[in-house]
């Protein structure tokens, strides 16, 4: 039986580059429409591309679904084409923006430092990062794991307990994502552990972290009841009402 805990349950779906003004129209009417008949544990939220954000605003203001980016500058304005700042997101009622998923690490080239960086300019306008870590599956095969993450949290450590406290973490082994293979519950909550340990050195043992990776309604209930695993980042099944709604009851 899982050990209670204070931490509230958040599952997040992050649409990736997926959708059209059409599409989304209709993913976030079905899933309003299920959240009539469907139970929500704890908090449900989406990240969805910038230009679609005004859209979710509008569609998701005043009902159990808060939203959120994929990505953050990591600067507050200026010179930076292309780039969105923290202060822009919560002009469009944002919650949270994913930092260094690791699609960006992989395809952008970000540092873990960067990533840092990009957390920072959440925190300063209250936004609440979902901070991503994850081994790739060489890194697992090495039995680097560990070593992997801990590189990855250090610059994120070190913004200290009170910035911490309002930040997320996301474990999600790259090999996990987009696959449909997910890591069993005991390869998970070892990792997730073993986060908390982390940020419980930092006097930050109570931030939530959450698994992702080929996360499915079907898979959801074995990592949910492990002690370390408080919700889920959920790609490819956030995109279908029915399963995002039922990863979400479990
Ligand atoms: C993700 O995009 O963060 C993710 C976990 O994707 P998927 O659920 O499709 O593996």
């Amino acid at each position: 039986m899982k050990p209670s805990n204070s931490r509230t349950r958040l599952v997040m779906g992050n649409w990736k580059m997926h959708g059209s003004l059409q599409t989304n129209a209709v993913l976030l009417d079905a899933i309003k429409a299920g959240l009539a008949t469907s139970p929500v544990v704890g908090e449900l939220a989406l990240c969805v591309p910038y230009p679609y954000l005004a859209q979710a605003q509008s569609a998701l203001a005043g009902s159990a679904v808060s939203w959120g980016a994929q990505d953050v500058s990591a600067s507050a304005q200026g010179a930076y084409t292309g780039e969105v700042s923290a202060a822009m997101l919560k002009d469009f009622g944002c919650t949270w923006v994913l930092c260094g998923h690791s699609e960006r690490r992989a395809l952008h080239n970000e540092s873990s430092a960067q990533v840092a960086t990009k957390a920072i300019a959440a925190l300063a306008v209250g936004l609440t990062p979902v901070v991503c870590v994850g081994e790739t599956l060489a890194d697992r095969d090495a039995d680097d794991v560990e070593c992997v993450i801990a590189d990855q949290l250090d610059p994120i450590l070190a913004l200290g307990a009170e910035s911490l406290s309002r930040l997320i973490i996301a474990y999600e082994p790259v090999w996990a994502i987009g696959t449909g293979r997910t890591a069993t519950p005991e390869q998970a909550q070892a990792v997730h552990a073993f986060i908390r340990r982390e940020l419980a050195g930092e006097g930050a043992g109570e931030v939530r972290i959450l698994y992702g990776g080929s996360v499915k309604a079907a898979n959801a209930a074995s990592l949910f009841a492990q002690p370390d695993i408080d919700g889920a980042l959920v790609g490819g099944a956030s995109l279908v009402a029915d399963e995002f709604l039922n990863i979400a009851a479990v």
